[in-house]
């Protein structure tokens, strides 16, 4: 599936061994979780979102904002954290995003977001963990 080298790789038995069955799907095989399903969507506290993968900080929380769709949804990245490739799955042509350190499924990009990227980071809750700031 990926031709690429990720700095954190795994095996499949690794995988399926650290993640619940819905993160293995969501993140190794680019499903998408039912919109409303996690409980990160409603996060708002100060805090930090990492890859449930390997750890990496993927968004931080003042990037979060209420998109309607369901999903968790951010208008940047981490620098440096979050890639994308081309996806024409589904007979439509998007934009993927995954871990820049392990390769993980997290969602897919769409030129609608807010100003001032004009992007929206539509993420599956599954896919982070929230750490939330020292108080
Ligand atoms: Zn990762």
């Amino acid at each position: 599936m990926d031709a690429k080298t990720y700095p954190v790789t795994r095996t499949d038995a690794e995988w399926r061994a650290m993640l619940s069955p819905e993160q293995y799907q969501v993140m190794r095989g680019h499903g998408t979780e039912r919109p409303g399903s996690c409980a990160l969507l409603h996060e708002k506290r100060p805090g930090t979102f990492t890859c449930a993968g390997c750890g990496q900080p993927l968004f931080i929380a003042g990037q979060k904002f209420e998109s309607g769709t369901g999903w968790p949804s951010f208008d940047t990245p981490v620098e440096g954290a979050v890639e994308t490739t081309e996806d024409r799955s589904h007979g439509m042509v998007r934009t993927e995003c995954h871990c820049s350190q392990c390769g993980s499924h997290l969602g897919h990009v769409f030129p609608d977001g807010p100003p001032p990227t004009g992007l929206r980071y539509c993420i599956n809750g599954v896919a982070m963990e929230f750490e939330p700031d020292a108080a």
